[in-house]
């Protein structure tokens, strides 16, 4: 049955794959954003947008009073790792603060299903190779928090005002849509594939890894890498659990295999055929040596199943859409302008 979704931050990178997969299973979406990140140009031309932030209850009221809504997607939030040790403020007003305006929001207009975009930074340095929902919680930055936190949130505003809710913990969101209109460009770029593949184009050179005296095999972080589309699919199918099954539900989303940064170089070198300088730098605050997934309980309660869980393949599809004509105009020419400042 088509529903009408509200999806905040669908204009990034994630909340954009979301938005296409949701019209092509036929659900009518508004997509609110305030474009910090997001790019006008990711959105196709048959969804509603409304420009504000979840910081302003004004605006929300303006998007809630284009519903009513069946269930909100919510991607909307600040993501960077470091940036959220150094500014800490930022990253509680946005992702806590923006969150429980949108919760607040939700109530008054009586929608009361919300999926939401949570992290692996909340397991923290992990007690075990794989990590399944319910390994301990012990964040080592502000980012991780911020996500923990609205994870208690929703469960007590399940417990207490029966909103229901589906959080997913992504390990790293990786990829491109296959067909080369959207993918990722953050400005400025933090994320490892991204930041290798601007160094495969000449863009950025200086590719720094942070750190190689980690406990690991060659000493770089380990990262589980998803694709960005296996991410969307797992969030279409929170609409049917929710309708099933009240609650506050939480997911571990990744392919359960580990990469050290120097494979995901090495992937990348192969799939471009570029060379790839690099150096290795001092550790980056914040990181945990190794984090993946144990996503059984997505597989077998959601019925989900990633269609591209190899590296290769999804670093195929990042580097199809980093050559895109889409990509061009808005990422490439805006990075290099940033580092030639
Ligand atoms: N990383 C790196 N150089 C970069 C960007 C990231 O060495 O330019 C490392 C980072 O320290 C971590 C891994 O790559 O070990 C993945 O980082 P990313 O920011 O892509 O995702 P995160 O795991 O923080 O969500």
């Amino acid at each position: 049955m088509s529903q009408n979704i509200l999806v905040c931050g669908g204009a990034g990178y994630i909340g954009s794959h979301m938005v296409r997969l949701l019209r092509r299973s036929g659900h009518a979406v508004t997509v609110f954003d305030n474009f910090s990140q997001g790019h006008q140009a990711a959105l196709p031309d048959d969804v509603s947008v409304i420009e504000g932030d979840l910081c302003d209850p004004q605006a929300l009221v303006r998007a809630f009073a284009a519903g009513p809504f069946d269930a909100v997607y919510h991607f909307a939030a600040l993501i960077s790792v470091g940036e959220s040790v150094t500014a800490p403020d930022l990253y509680y007003r946005n992702n806590v603060v923006g969150a429980l305006n949108l919760l607040d929001a939700m109530r008054g207009a009586g929608c009361d299903r919300i999926v939401f975009s949570s992290t692996a930074a909340i397991f923290g340095n992990p007690e075990t190779d794989l990590i399944d929902e319910s390994h301990r919680r012990a964040p080592l930055n502000p980012y991780g928090w911020s996500k923990l936190m609205m994870e208690q949130i929703l469960a007590d505003y399940a417990q207490a005002f029966g909103v229901r809710s589906v959080s997913f913990r992504y390990f790293n969101a990786a990829g491109a849509d296959p067909a080369g209109a959207i993918g990722e460009a953050h400005d400025p770029e933090t994320h490892l594939i991204p930041n290798i593949l601007l160094s495969a184009m000449g863009v950025r050179p200086g590719l720094e890894i942070f750190g190689d005296d980690y406990d690991t095999r060659d000493g770089t972080c380990v990262r589980d890498y998803i694709h960005v589309n296996d991410i969307a699919s797992a969030h279409l199918a929170a609409l049917d659990l929710m309708d099933a099954e009240p609650g506050a539900h939480a997911f571990n989303l990744g392919n359960g295999r580990g990469f050290t940064n120097l494979d995901v170089i090495d992937a990348a070198r192969e799939v471009t055929g570029r060379d790839i300088p690099m150096r290795v730098g001092p550790r980056r605050p914040g990181d945990a040596a190794m984090l993946v997934a144990d996503s059984t309980k997505a597989r077998n309660r959601l019925d989900w199943t990633p269609e591209l869980p190899d590296i290769r393949d999804i670093m195929k599809t990042a580097w199809t859409w980093h050559q895109a004509p889409a990509y061009g105009p808005f990422a490439v020419e805006r990075t290099a302008e940033r580092i030639a400042k």
